[in-house]
């Protein structure tokens, strides 16, 4: 069972939530999340803005 919320901001990325389409899933399992500092280690999914700004600290 997936968590449809980005766990770097928290926000839903359901579908019809304007963050579906790009979503991307985070392959981490929750521990490797929290060891990361993610905010939101629970959530399965990276939205398009907060992929693009980890790419960009990159
Ligand atoms: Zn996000």
């Amino acid at each position: 069972m997936k968590v449809e919320i980005c766990n770097e901001c928290g926000r839903s990325v359901k579908q019809g939530s304007g963050l579906f389409v790009n979503r991307v899933r985070d392959l981490d399992n929750i521990t490797t999340r929290e060891e990361n500092g993610k905010p939101y280690p629970n959530g399965d999914f990276i939205c398009i803005e907060c992929d693009d700004k980890l790419r960009g600290n990159k």
